[in-house]
């Protein structure tokens, strides 16, 4: 058979071949980085020049010649995309509102590129705003790596957003976003975002960060410094006497193997403290001592590892031997390895801005789902997360959601809302976009647990780690886990929930008495369609449930413990609005018919959920 091929064959192979073209070709890949970047920076002007050597790799089939770079400094500016969208927006975010408007030449951001080369050639690129356009003679060649080398110049401007320096607590430099950083380019193409407000996506790689600056300075943030023993500030090792330096200035060298970004914060004030833990982990903390601050960061210590150990356990393992806690930034923001919050807090409200920042490394750090195409896998897994991680931590026993969902409530009924599938910079307001990126999104995994059970979406986000770390998941992934984890179809949950606004409400319409047996009438009102728990209370105290799966779901969850005995296993396909039930006890033997008493369905209008005698 192999000394020739009759034509069917060759046609069968050929076939193959092609196949095997178009499966490269729709594939999914990642493309692949690494920065060796010095920098330094001028305290007294805020200025910094640096260079950056980037080995890029193209994983992806297609040639590329053009590459796009981020320059988000340069959105300080009177009259950038940023300042324009903050000011005509409705419902403007006060911490930026006009004030990129106002910002005299020392008090604007700015980053620019002043040399680039390819492989060692000079390339064309012009700056549009925020985003390098860099045009390539010679494209990058799919399944190969070139080395970018470049200059750069930029000004710290002063604190608006996430970033720059002397913030209202006083910080001298939250140095996020500072860097030229390489768009992403993904199988859904280039996402050149200009920087408008919202968040980021970049590409995993090793970072090899060397900083000077004034040597005074203490720095906190992204990546295991070096050369601690040289450096000293609360670095050096144990009993290690720091030699003094011999200028103004230190070199700071820092290694990040796969993140995707790299913040670093300095202040001459900063007091650094370090604990270790027992895993190996080393947990860093920088704050300016002072009244409002020294004895809530002292008990902060205590928390921060609490908190690493209950997201590992639930929601897998932290990867990376370090986390910084920094003050800084304005508000809360997370980083690689790190967090910047202002400090100025309650130990309730520091312990809180910690907690859900320190979450983002799992959904923003390890699975680095494109947030601005899915916000609320990052915002809405990740509040998830640190609620239930406060709860446990404080031990309190109240619904740890109960927040999301009535944030989603106000939402549905506001009549702002816009599908969570909406590009994070492009909702019409602020309010719409966060209380769908934090609060649906949390209510969208709590009410998972209701359709599949609790415990198999637990089981499922561990496993949703584990397929997915590094890999930037995007909303079919997520449900592809879910779906395999459950054994249920959950398209519907996804095009319902995420791709539109409509809204759940089922109610119970009559109990009506049928002999020696009772009716029980069911209506959907909402648009859109969920499986009911129907539980029946007797006179007695017991109770009883019936479970209305829905036909697409193709499957039905186990009855979850502390659940009444399911009587009754019925489908009610979405296409009927009513739903009758027949009982066999009398009418007057029930106290009470109630849909869904866990309270885990996002129903909109609560109140015809239950009929009580
Ligand atoms: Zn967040």
């Amino acid at each position: 058979m192999n000394s020739h091929l009759s034509r069917p064959f060759i046609g069968l192979f050929l076939c193959l071949l092609l196949i095997a073209e178009v499966s490269a070709q729709t594939g999914r890949f990642q493309q692949a980085i690494d920065y060796e970047i010095a920098v330094n920076l001028d305290v007294k002007t805020n200025q910094y020049t640096g260079s950056q050597i980037i080995s890029y790799t193209n994983n992806s089939p297609d040639e590329l010649d053009k590459v796009f770079i981020h320059l988000y400094y340069n959105a300080f500016q009177p009259g950038s995309m940023m300042d324009e969208r903050s000011r005509t927006i409705a419902d403007p975010d006060r911490r930026v509102a006009d004030r990129i408007s106002k910002l005299k030449p020392d008090e604007i951001g700015y980053l620019h590129v002043t040399e680039l080369k390819m492989n060692g050639k000079p390339v064309k690129f012009t700056e549009e705003e925020t985003i390098l356009v860099v045009y390539l003679d010679e494209p990058i060649q799919p399944n190969s790596t070139v080395k970018f080398e470049s200059k750069f110049m930029g000004q710290t401007p002063i604190q608006i957003r996430r970033s720059g320096r002397d913030g209202e607590e006083g910080v001298r430099y939250s140095m996020a976003q500072w860097y030229p950083k390489v768009a992403n380019y993904d199988e859904q193409g280039w996402h050149s975002n200009p920087y408008i407000g919202r968040e980021f996506y970049g590409i995993w790689g090793d970072f090899d960060v060397k900083i000077t600056l004034d040597k005074t300075y203490v720095i906190g943030g992204t990546g295991y410094l070096q050369n601690p023993n040289e450096i000293g500030h609360g670095y050096q090792d144990e009993g290690v006497k720091v030699p003094s330096p011999k200028g103004n200035t230190l070199t700071w060298h820092f290694k990040a193997p796969m993140v995707h970004d790299f913040m670093w914060a300095a202040d001459p004030k900063y007091q650094h403290d370090k604990v270790q833990m027992e895993n190996g982990i080393t947990v860093h903390h920088f704050f300016i001592p002072g009244e409002k601050t020294s004895e809530n960061w002292e008990k902060l210590k205590e928390y921060t590892p609490k908190a690493i150990n209950y997201l590992s356990q639930h929601f897998g393992q932290y990867p990376y031997k370090q986390f910084s806690v920094v003050q800084g930034g304005d508000g809360g923001m997370e980083y690689a390895m790190s967090t910047l919050i202002t400090g100025e807090r309650s130990i309730r409200s520091l312990v809180g801005v910690m907690v859900h920042e320190l979450a983002h490394s799992w959904f923003h750090g390890v699975l680095g789902s494109n947030e601005s195409l899915y916000p609320w896998m990052d915002e809405g897994f990740t509040s998830y997360a640190s609620s239930l991680a406060m709860s446990s931590i404080y031990s309190e026993s109240k619904n740890p959601l109960a927040g999301s969902y009535s944030g989603y409530f106000k939402l549905a009924k506001s009549g702002l809302e816009e599908p969570m599938s909406t590009h994070s910079d492009h909702y019409n307001t602020n309010s719409a976009y966060s209380s769908a990126a934090y609060s649906k999104g949390a209510t969208f995994l709590a009410q998972l647990g209701y359709v599949i059970g609790d415990e198999v979406r637990d089981q499922g986000m561990l496993k949703y780690f584990d397929t997915w770390k590094f890999k930037h998941p995007n909303v079919n992934d997520f449900i592809r886990v879910m779906e395999k984890e459950s054994g249920m179809e959950l398209d519907w949950y996804k095009e319902y929930f995420v791709n539109s606004t409509k809204t759940i409400d089922y109610g119970v319409k009559s109990v009506n008495p049928q002999g020696d047996k009772t009716e029980i009438i069911l209506e959907r009102l909402g648009l859109m369609p969920m499986p009911v728990d129907l539980i029946i209370t007797y006179k007695d105290g017991s109770s009883e449930q019936v479970y209305l799966p829905l036909v697409i779901m193709r499957g039905e969850k186990e009855n979850e413990s502390g659940m009444p005995e399911r009587i009754l296993t019925e489908d009610w396909p979405w296409t009927n609005y009513t739903k009758s039930i027949m009982i066999n006890k009398k009418m007057d033997t029930i106290k009470s018919v109630e849909i869904d008493p866990s309270m885990r369905m996002a129903d909109l209008e609560r109140e015809n959920n239950k009929i009580e005698f």
